[in-house]
């Protein structure tokens, strides 16, 4: 289907592009929205997966809230159009600027990571004379297992205030007149595949729920963040993710109060698999034990694999050779880890043959840079 789609752009574009299939947006968008409103859950789309301004329109469109990691992705927001009161911001490293931004814009939340973070964010609501509305992110201490650079919710972690710190932050809040505390919220990780570990967190979530409550914090926002991982070895088959499944488990396992309302922050699994990164193979290099397809796209293009050694389905979308051979997939970046796949089957590959990585739409092109001086990376979008 892809190669389908593709073939008018291929002979039309310089390689290397990201191509994105706004159809499977636009269906992976209203799968989401059905099964959320199933259940009344807020759904916040993360930001920092994708910023691609027309990726960016299509999801302001479908009417989610906004989950931002710094102040310009609280600006990108605010200037496309996303509704205010659906903007949380998160980070353990706000600076003042940021802070002062989000606070004049009136986002709907802050969610703070460090004690020393509250007094920071009072300090400037003051001179604003204004009450921030915060959630305290909170470091569950529950393993995603997920790779450990992409593990968030574990105590070695750098996210969130400690369960053992909880009787300060109370006592502290107490002091700080301009902070409303309205939540709490957690985020495990990301490309987590099993829903084991989001079960976990329920019942995490529940005992924490309750400690609040009995110091007399009925709090109305649950935010649970993102993580669930999408299917990155068959993307065709698992194009859009299950988020009946997914969202089942918070129904069955969390409790909540009539009045709290639960809310989700979900990047991978909205974008991930609308896009591509597409390239042409420039040479190949046949070694003794190992021959090299060297594409023109890069770690520069798509970092992920170089990073956390994330795993990217790659096809040959322009060989109709039917006899395979195995390649090591490289790009051309001065950087031994800048190998996209090793001992990849594919059909027996010549220069000039287009490539595809797939399910490149989440943490792809946003990570993209210039380092070797490379050009920006371009993206076109099929309707
Ligand atoms: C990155 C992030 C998310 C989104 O994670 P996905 O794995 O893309 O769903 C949600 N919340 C916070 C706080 C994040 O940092």
């Amino acid at each position: 289907m892809l190669r389908e789609k593709l073939i008018k752009y291929i002979s039309q574009h310089k390689t290397p592009f990201y191509y994105y299939d706004i159809a499977l947006l636009q269906q992976t968008l209203n799968s989401l929205k059905a099964e959320s409103s199933r259940y009344h859950y807020h759904v916040h789309y993360a930001f920092k997966a994708n910023t691609n301004p027309r990726i960016i329109q299509e999801i302001e469109r479908s009417g989610l809230g906004a989950d931002c990691v710094s102040g310009n992705e609280v600006k990108c927001a605010v200037e496309n159009g996303f509704d205010v009161s659906k903007i949380v911001f998160a980070g353990v490293g706000k600076s003042d600027d940021e802070i002062n931004y989000a606070l004049d814009k009136n986002i709907f939340c802050f969610n703070c990571e460090s004690m020393q973070e509250l007094d920071v964010i009072n300090d400037l609501a003051i001179k604003q004379n204004k009450v921030a509305s915060i959630a305290l992110r909170i470091n569950p201490n529950v393993d995603a297992h997920t790779h450990k650079y992409i593990t968030t919710g574990l105590e070695e972690n750098k996210f969130g205030i400690n369960p053992y710190e909880f009787e300060t932050v109370i006592g502290k809040l107490k002091t700080l007149p301009n902070l409303k505390l309205i939540g709490l919220h957690f985020h495990i990780g990301s490309q987590i595949t099993d829903l084991g570990p989001f079960k976990k967190l329920c019942l995490k979530v529940n005992e924490i729920n309750q400690f609040f409550f009995n110091r007399g914090y009925d709090l109305p926002v649950i935010n649970v963040g993102g993580g669930i991982g999408i299917n990155y070895q068959e993307p065709d088959k698992e194009n859009i993710l299950d988020f009946a499944t997914y969202f089942k488990v918070f129904h069955d396992f969390m409790e909540l109060r009539k009045n709290q309302e639960l809310h989700f922050e979900l990047g991978r699994a909205i974008v991930g698999q609308c896009g591509n990164l597409i390239s042409r193979v420039l040479y190949i290099k046949n070694g003794i034990n190992t021959n090299f397809a060297i594409l023109d796209a890069g770690m520069t293009e798509l970092i992920r694999p170089a990073l956390y050694q994330a795993y990217h389905k790659i096809e040959n979308i322009s060989s109709s050779s039917t006899s395979t051979i195995k390649y090591d997939v490289v790009g051309p970046i001065c950087e031994s880890s800048d190998c996209f796949g090793k001992a990849v089957e594919l059909p027996e590959t010549k220069r000039g043959d287009i490539i595809a990585i797939r399910s490149a739409g989440a943490y792809g092109e946003v990570m993209a840079s210039r380092y070797n001086l490379r050009d920006d990376v371009r993206s076109y979008f099929s309707e």
